[in-house]
């Protein structure tokens, strides 16, 4: 067996430095270009970040380098590799069995009427998977080599590279019950028929000429999932059983990051396998195991969450504490680089003090190039790299603005977090003379063609800042009249201005910075641009009020105003990580206090605070979660907290899952929460019934993901739904989330349709 390298990171961004895998694949989707030349392309991203990894110093021939690549995800990848796919998409296989790369995308994407694959979240990161379903009647057979011939693609560029691929009881841990599973049925069940797979590969692996194998099974650290960790760890302890036996193979590292591995480390120390990564970033050094002599434990010490610089003496530090435990000790990136974008060196834009805090992906495999060598050749031989992290950390922590005594000096009370009570405030919101069952939408219209092209314009200054201001004033005027036109009740400016609901605010604010390339992938291929949030967070001045004030003035009907909330902001930003989470998400909040206070003096009496990524941030360790919770939900009610008692504030959740977060959910205090329901059917609104919930509440009629327009009979039927189960004095209508992706055409039928729906039930209510 060969030693497991120095340095190594658990994965790299799979996009491309400039989207060149997004590129490709939507042009393959469009039948732009034939499946030739999309591998041709991917064939060269793969050999390029190769290359560029070797580069930036990680070994050509020691395994230092993932095999870590995608087309869309990593969770499909495992579970097209095992045949794990669902009875719908059977007939897409090749006459051999195998899985090729249109029926790939078609499980990823859906075709006509068969729904694609679930999208959720990946542990508490932004990044999203595809969720496998498995049930009694799964068959897993290896039904694509792509792993391999990766392998053997680098190999024919002189290079060992180390494949990685989701892990056994991760895969089936993340999976669901297919559709034709009995009730009850737990795909973890299925663990030692997936076994034998795994064993094959890895025996095809190792022929390819890998000499490691990385298996990442994040799921053991997790108690998000329905699966206990007593479970989880059970398992793991059966598959690496099976798979550390298995006689051909390459060494095996498992990687279980996001959290501390806790009770799970004794089981990975005691495993038939060679090498254990360790996130020191999110978890502590383990306590001494059994089992660990001979192995090499890989200390991911370089954040893989985050674009910070980080302090690497104390990197090393933790390095040098991993050591005291036995093994062998490399250094590793804490998690995948692929929640960080590439290269901090493309930032032109960027002030420069600002960049000497930073590490993207290709800066931090340089940090894991430096802590390698000082564990090789010993920390003296690194200390003027460690001394000059240490040196820009000073220069961040003492930087103007990074502290702010304007911002720190707003002392806060206990009363700034609590408006007065439900009952008053809903008898003062009577003034607000709205009809039974009122009719809103979320915030957004559709992004039209022109809206883009005009940002775009504006944005590379083809156009001046008036012609762009008039644009996006008629189409204000133009969504407005609209909904007036349709009979809608409470009206929104439709959000034309705004690139990203999250970005927009973070230009606005002080304490934020946006980059030019800082992609990140969400899912398949799509990217988001999360802004860094790098010092105290200030307003210089009203974001909002003047679209809002603009859009009230040209109507007689409530115009809702619309902000980001504390929580989402961060959620989707890069946020400092010098101070605890809820600060930083109070110093968001007193912005958007400010702003409230200001649309409320321009007349704006109804305004909502989006929250989506409430539940997102949720930490994967129960123990952790309450005090998430509480800063969280302080941080809305601070925001919240100075209205009025006649101004209705409106909250969103973009999802179903009510029950989950509902003590937190409530404790937001908002007048009215709309969330996601038409998707399930308005189940729903029996849980919101059945635990009880008494301020207002829309769940939604029209899932807006789908191009689809209801029916007036559709729309009608879930909102009797609704009627039975909640008070109608509580119900309000609208769409599941914001319009910005759907086109005019289905959106103003749809909305039409929505109207018709609610005048019908109106009538017997
Ligand atoms: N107000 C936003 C919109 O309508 C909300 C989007 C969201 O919930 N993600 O686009
Ligand atoms: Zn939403």
């Amino acid at each position: 067996m060969t030693a497991f390298p120095e340095g190594t990171i658990l994965g790299y961004p799979r996009i491309g430095r400039r989207r060149e895998l997004k590129k490709a694949v939507e042009a393959f989707w469009a039948g732009r270009i034939d499946e030739e030349e999309l591998e041709r392309t991917t064939r060269e991203l793969r050999a390029s970040t190769r290359e560029r990894l070797a580069e930036l110093g990680l070994g050509r021939k020691d395994s230092a380098i993932p095999e870590s690549f995608s087309y869309y995800d990593q969770v499909l990848d495992a579970a097209v590799t095992v045949g794990a796919i669902p009875t719908r998409f059977e007939d897409l296989r090749g006459a051999d069995g195998t899985v090729g790369l249109p029926a790939y995308f078609t499980i990823a994407r859906g075709e006509g009427d068969r729904a694609p694959l679930e999208m959720t979240k990946w542990f508490d990161s932004n990044y999203h998977y595809l969720v496998p379903e498995i049930g009694p009647e799964t068959v897993f057979s290896l039904s694509s080599d792509r792993l391999v011939r990766q392998v053997s693609e680098a190999a024919e560029a002189g290079l060992v590279t180390r494949p990685v691929i989701v892990g056994p009881v991760t895969l089936l841990a993340l999976a669901k019950a297919s559709d034709d599973a009995p009730q009850g049925f737990d795909p973890l069940s299925r663990l030692d028929d997936l076994l034998p797979v795994y064993v094959e590969l890895l025996a095809r692996l190792r022929a390819e000429g890998a000499e490691w194998v990385q298996l990442d099974e994040p799921a053991l650290v997790s108690e998000s999932l329905p699966a206990s960790v007593a479970q989880l760890s059970d398992a793991a302890a059966r598959a690496l059983d099976v798979l550390g036996r298995a006689p051909e193979r390459p060494a095996i590292l498992v990687a279980a990051p996001y959290a501390d591995l806790g009770e799970v480390f004794p089981v990975l120390a005691a495993a038939p396998i060679e090498a254990i990564a360790v996130d020191l970033v999110r978890g502590g050094v383990p306590a001494p195991a059994a089992g660990l002599e001979g192995k090499t434990l890989v200390g991911g010490v370089v954040d893989g969450h985050n674009i910070w610089r980080g302090d690497l003496a104390h990197a090393f530090d933790r390095l040098e504490a991993l050591r005291a435990l036995g093994a062998a000790v490399s250094a590793s990136t804490s998690t995948s680089l692929l929640h960080v974008p590439h290269d901090v060196t493309d930032e032109s834009r960027l002030d420069e003090r600002l960049v000497s805090w930073l590490a993207f992906a290709d800066q931090k495999v340089q940090q894991v190039g430096v802590l390698a060598r000082g564990l090789s050749v010993g920390r003296a031989s690194i200390a003027a790299e460690l001394d000059a992290s240490s040196a820009a950390l000073a220069d961040r922590l003492a930087a103007p603005g990074v502290r702010d005594g304007a911002v720190r000096d707003r002392a806060l009370s206990t009363a700034d977090f609590s408006r007065v009570g439900y009952e008053e405030r809903e008898t003062a919101q009577e003034a607000l003379g709205l009809p039974v069952l009122p009719l809103t939408t979320i915030g957004s219209f559709p992004q039209t063609g022109d809206i883009r092209r005009a940002r775009a314009r504006f944005t590379r200054g083809e156009i001046p800042a008036e012609d762009y201001d008039d644009f996006l004033r008629r189409e204000v005027a133009s969504v407005v009249s609209l909904q007036e036109d349709l009979g809608l009740d409470v009206l929104v400016h439709g959000e034309p201005e705004r690139n990203d609901m999250v970005q927009y605010f973070a230009e606005n604010l002080d304490g934020f910075a946006v980059t030019e390339h800082g992609w990140v992938q969400s899912y398949g291929s799509r990217a988001t641009r999360p802004s860094i949030l790098w010092g105290d967070v200030s307003r210089p001045a009203p974001i909002t009020v003047g679209w809002s004030a603009y859009a009230q003035s040209l109507t007689s009907k409530h115009l809702k105003g619309m902000l980001t909330g504390p929580v989402t902001i961060l959620a989707w930003s890069f946020v400092r990580d010098d101070q605890p989470l809820g600060e930083t998400a109070n110093q968001v909040a007193l912005a958007l206090r400010d702003e409230i206070a200001d649309l409320e003096a321009a007349g704006i009496a109804i305004i909502q605070v989006d929250e989506p990524a409430l539940r997102e941030l949720l930490p994967l360790k129960k123990a952790d979660q309450p005090a998430y919770l509480r800063w969280s939900v302080d941080s809305f009610r601070l925001a919240t907290g100075g209205a009025a008692a006649g101004t209705q504030v409106h909250t969103h959740l973009c999802y179903s899952e009510f029950g989950v977060v509902i003590d937190a959910i409530r404790a937001l205090d908002a007048d009215v929460t709309s969330i996601e329901a038409a998707r399930s059917r308005m189940e729903v609104v029996a849980d919101i019934a059945e635990v009880g919930f008494d301020h207002g509440i829309g769940p939604g009629v029209y899932d807006i993901h789908s191009p689809r327009v209801p029916t007036v009979e559709e729309v009608e039927s879930l909102l009797r739904r609704a009627v039975e189960e909640i008070p109608t004095r509580q119900l309000w209508v609208n769409p599941d989330c914001g319009l910005k992706t759907r086109g005019y055409e289905e959106t103003t039928a749809s909305l039409r349709n929505i109207v018709e729906a609610t005048r019908r039930v109106r009538e017997d209510v």
